[in-house]
């Protein structure tokens, strides 16, 4: 049986195994509310990564591997402070970013996906760089949060330990949520009314805007919708996989 998953992969699985593609789940070690594990951004980018490399290969037989979801995230003032919410620089994550590549590329890989877990973490201009440093490896990166809209699939998605990671980890990981102890997630917009309208751009101080560090309320989250949704989005990321297996993403 092929491995899709270098957690329980060993060499005796890859050694004479061609694989088409790599995948690279990306979140965060940050409080999620009081219900949700610190780690859920890499649970859930790792949960969603594994489903729709599977469904790749059972639909076009493209293989690929996911590499162990990295945990350092970039963070928010008053996140920062927090017990054990670990803030990683651009420069440190463009270091992890670059020796992946760096290996991958040493042994003949040449296509790599990001799944991205969380919101705080930009990757493009760290892509736009590889890209001049590696012009043939191709490294595309997906929000997986962000791929099919929430509003379809969820009573009041927010977006932090809200009732879309709710439900999603609910799906993959039942033991890791405990929705007793949940806070309601109640979120305090800006009252500056030019940065809610998007004007400009500036991190938002968590103990200003959150009591319980979730944005978004996750009492509605069931296993169910965390299903349908998971379902929906790794469909999405399963064709990205095949696409960009085949290797011609431009017209002729
Ligand atoms: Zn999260």
């Amino acid at each position: 049986m092929i491995k899709f998953d270098i957690l329980s992969a060993s060499y005796q699985d890859t050694k004479n195994e061609k694989y088409d593609y790599a995948v690279l789940p990306w979140g965060a070690t940050e409080p999620h509310n009081y219900h949700l594990p610190y780690l859920t951004d890499c649970y859930l980018a790792h949960g969603i990564s594994i489903e729709a490399i599977e469904k790749a290969y059972r639909q076009a037989k493209v293989k690929g591997m996911a590499l162990p979801p990295i945990p350092f995230g970039s963070q928010n003032p008053g996140q920062t402070g927090l017990p054990f919410c670990l803030h990683a620089r651009y420069e440190t994550q463009k270091a992890i970013l670059s020796d992946i590549v760096a290996s991958l590329y040493r042994q003949g890989m040449d296509k790599l996906i990001i799944v991205n877990g969380h919101g705080g973490n930009s990757f493009k201009n760290m892509i736009r760089d590889l890209a001049v440093d590696y012009p043939h490896f191709l490294i595309a990166v997906s929000n997986w949060y962000a791929i099919v809209p929430q509003k379809e699939y969820f009573d009041i998605p927010g977006d932090h330990a809200d009732e879309v990671e709710t439900s999603v980890l609910m799906h993959y990981h039942p033991e890791l949520v405990d929705l007793s102890v949940a806070g309601d997630g109640t979120y305090k917009p800006f009252k500056a009314n030019s940065l809610c309208e998007g004007v400009a751009w500036t991190p938002r101080d968590w103990s200003k805007v959150s009591v319980d560090t979730g944005i978004g309320n996750p009492h509605y989250s069931t296993a169910e919708k965390g299903k349908k949704y998971a379902e929906a989005v790794t469909d999405k990321l399963a064709a990205l996989f095949i696409e960009i297996s085949k290797g011609d993403i431009y017209q002729s």
